[in-house]
């Protein structure tokens, strides 16, 4: 540790001490395939963590997702929320982290739900992202309590479903029924993977939406007599190439988006199908709908109307162009950009921390993709709210995800000492380092 308080070094020695527990539960939690869609042993998993809060002297409340038509018996939508009151004075700081994986997917070399430990890294679906963000902060505060820290205030932990289709059972709901809400929580940390020596403080925009093309369905041997439309949407995409992209490569933020990369707004296909189902009996049939879904993210610098006119536009273009090219277009869901501020109190502190345990200036960073943080600040009104966590970025809904022991650990000590900080009321001071620049 580069510097900070005998209790602080205190923290992190005990951090040490309890690191082989924190690997051994991180493990645990992968081995639990939550596979979302379609939520897969949510339950399971919602009850092994519900379990190591108690015994770590949580109260601890597991909250299904009532009222929501994704919440079945088949499929239970659970949150886990646990609390510790180490005082009855004080701040309130809760750290919230998702527990659905995306699908394992192909071209991994490693048992994807195995969780095997090999060469300092756990390798498994939901490693990075982020069930290691679940364990770093669960473990943080337990080092403290094992370390005989005092703290003023209170610690929440929760663990929720679905944020990887969009949080609504979980963050969302959470928010919407109050138990996440400006009057109960002082500052808020989502454990998503954005690099453990970074702080990242808001998100780029989301738009998705489909687009169907509607041709005349004929036989396959005459072509000529129908109209394929999939062909139609080959002209779409087409002109998503060369007009929309060329426009959208112009556009750059001033946000800190990382990687950098994603500093520019994006179109891709999510999507895409037209005719006869795949591995099915052939038909020798013209499809008569094509319909794919666009992937478009956008910039705190773009407005949401302005994004959808330009997709509408460019569709009423083509129809322009040619009176045979028919097409419907829907939108799927739209999040708008977020940006939190780097001079809050939360994201201060948190890069504090990073500079203490790490020796590292954090950055402030943007995340390239939507994650629950719109929902606490949007939903619950909480603007102390960052991510931070121990996975890194790249390795999200990669083949052969793995968290680094090493990285596991050092954001488990940089939360430590940010709970210190936030409750003990060792703050940075107004017009603290510039961190970003
Ligand atoms: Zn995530």
């Amino acid at each position: 540790m580069v510097s900070g308080t005998s209790a602080e070094q205190a923290a992190l020695r005990a951090v040490d001490g309890l690191a082989d527990e924190l690997v051994q539960f991180t493990r645990a939690l992968v081995r639990i395939g939550t596979v979302n869609p379609p939520g897969e042993r949510y339950a399971e998993c919602a009850d092994v963590i519900a379990r190591q809060l108690d015994g770590f002297g949580y109260a601890v409340e597991l909250l299904p997702a009532d009222g929501l038509p994704e919440h079945t018996a088949r499929y239970p939508r659970l949150n886990v929320v646990g609390r510790r009151p180490f005082s009855s004075e004080g701040k309130t700081l809760h750290f919230n982290g998702h527990y659905d994986v995306v699908p394992a997917g192909s071209g991994w070399t490693v048992d994807p739900f195995a969780a095997e430990l090999r060469s300092g890294r756990v390798y498994g679906r939901g490693t990075s992202d982020q069930k290691a963000g679940i364990a770093a902060s669960i473990y943080a505060v337990e080092a403290l309590r094992r370390a005989g820290i005092a703290l003023d205030g209170a610690v929440e932990q929760s663990a929720t479903p679905d944020e990887e289709s969009g949080g609504f059972a979980g963050v969302a709901w959470l928010c919407d029924r109050g138990r996440i809400a400006r009057e109960r929580q002082d500052y808020v940390v989502i454990t998503e993977p954005l690099d453990p020596d970074r702080v990242c403080i808001g998100h780029r925009g989301v738009y998705w939406f489909e687009v169907t093309t509607l041709g005349q369905a004929g036989h396959g041997s005459m072509p000529g007599l129908a109209v394929n439309a999939a062909d139609l949407m080959v002209r779409f995409m087409h002109a998503v190439e060369t007009r929309l992209r060329p426009e959208l490569a112009r556009r750059l933020t001033s946000a800190p988006v990382e990687p950098a990369g994603a500093r520019w707004p994006t179109i891709t296909v999510n999507a895409l199908h037209a005719g006869q189902e795949l591995g099915g009996w052939q038909t020798p049939c013209v499809p008569d709908r094509c319909t794919a879904v666009f992937d478009r993210r956008f910039l705190h610098e773009e407005a949401f109307d302005d994004v959808r006119a330009e997709v509408a536009n460019l569709l009423r273009a083509l129809a322009a162009e040619d009176p045979g090219f028919r097409y419907q277009l829907r939108d799927v869901m739209r999040v708008d950009p977020l940006l939190g501020s780097q001079d809050g109190v939360l994201a201060r502190a948190a890069a504090g921390a990073v500079r203490s345990v790490l020796g590292v200036a954090a950055p402030f960073i943007v995340s390239p993709g939507t994650y629950d943080q719109k929902h606490v600040v949007r939903r619950a009104g909480i603007h102390e709210c960052i991510a931070y966590g121990p996975g890194r970025l790249p390795l999200a809904h990669q083949a052969d995800e793995y968290i680094d022991v090493a990285d596991l650990v050092a954001a488990t000590k940089v939360m430590a000492v940010l709970a210190m900080r936030l409750l003990n009321g060792r703050l940075p001071s107004e017009r603290a380092t510039p961190w970003y620049t």
